[in-house]
């Protein structure tokens, strides 16, 4: 296994949404570090190839489908994780839906009702079962996916917004409850990272990935893997004292 480091070996990462974009650059990179990773998304097909290209890279892989907003599919892709590989140690809270661009009171509220329930409620109830597990254990490391967008209010986005602020809070207000327990819980906040949503969101069209390039100083979108490797670095020994810290992680968008 000539990719796979061995900085993980023996431990085990769970990973949402991980069928595209940065959930799936972070699979590899768990993968890469030795852990054997479950792939838990609502897209089978997608959330298969991740755990194929995990095989392929020389790591182990479960794929589990589950809706992060389902309770029962939560519960259930916890349970095959114990099952399969016996232990939970890292878990990355990543699946999230983006809003169109529009303002406050064009919002339906089933549009509002679904956001929060995939992107703050889902980060909420993995977490809670996640926790659960980690506890039984005696420790583990929680990343959870915000957004620049939960730093700073953002036209347009008043949904994703107040999911991903909420996903900062919930996530801090979580990491002192559990500091004492050595599960240390923490945050990443992407700028504009180049995934499929992006490409949704930008239109896809070169005009469309000029206008948003152009909100990063930088000048060119980020990575997947650039947000892989802050979140492997936060589950890391490395990063055991850094407790509730919400990283932005986005090419000085919000310096
Ligand atoms: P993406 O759309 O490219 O991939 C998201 C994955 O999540 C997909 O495989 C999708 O099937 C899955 N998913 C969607 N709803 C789900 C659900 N209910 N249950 C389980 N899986 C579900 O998105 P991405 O760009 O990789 O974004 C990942 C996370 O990063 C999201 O939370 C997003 O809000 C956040 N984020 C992205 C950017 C960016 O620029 N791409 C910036 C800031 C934050």
């Amino acid at each position: 296994m000539p990719n796979v480091r061995d900085n993980f070996g023996g431990k085990v990462a769970f990973v949402t949404g991980a069928g595209a974009g940065i959930g799936r650059a972070a699979a590899l990179a768990f993968a890469r570090e030795g852990a054997s990773v479950v792939v838990a998304d609502a897209s089978e097909t997608n959330n298969r190839e991740t755990a194929r290209l995990v095989e392929q890279s020389g790591g182990r892989a479960l794929a589990v489908r589950c809706d992060v907003s389902r309770e029962e599919d939560v519960r259930a892709a916890l349970e095959k994780t114990i099952e399969v590989f016996g232990r939970l140690d890292y878990a990355l809270n990543n699946a999230g839906i983006e809003q169109a661009i529009m303002p406050l009171a064009d919002l339906t509220v089933e549009r509002w009702d679904r956001l929060i329930e995939v992107d703050l409620r889902g980060v909420f109830l993995c977490m809670r079962s996640e926790i659960a597990l980690m506890m039984k254990q005696g420790g583990g490391a929680i990343v959870n996916i915000s957004s620049g967008a939960g730093v700073k209010g953002i036209a347009g986005q008043a949904a994703y917004c107040a999911a991903k602020f909420g996903v900062v809070g919930l996530s801090k207000a979580a990491a002192l409850d559990y500091a004492k327990s050595n599960i240390r819980v923490n945050v990443v906040c992407p700028g504009i990272i180049e995934t499929p949503m992006m490409e949704r969101f930008s239109g896809g069209t070169p005009e469309g990935r000029q206008r948003v390039i152009a909100q990063e100083p930088v000048g060119r979108m980020g990575k997947p893997e650039e947000i892989a490797a802050a979140v492997v670095w936060l589950c890391s020994d490395a990063a055991a004292f850094v407790v509730g810290h919400a990283m932005v992680v986005d090419g000085g968008q919000i310096a």
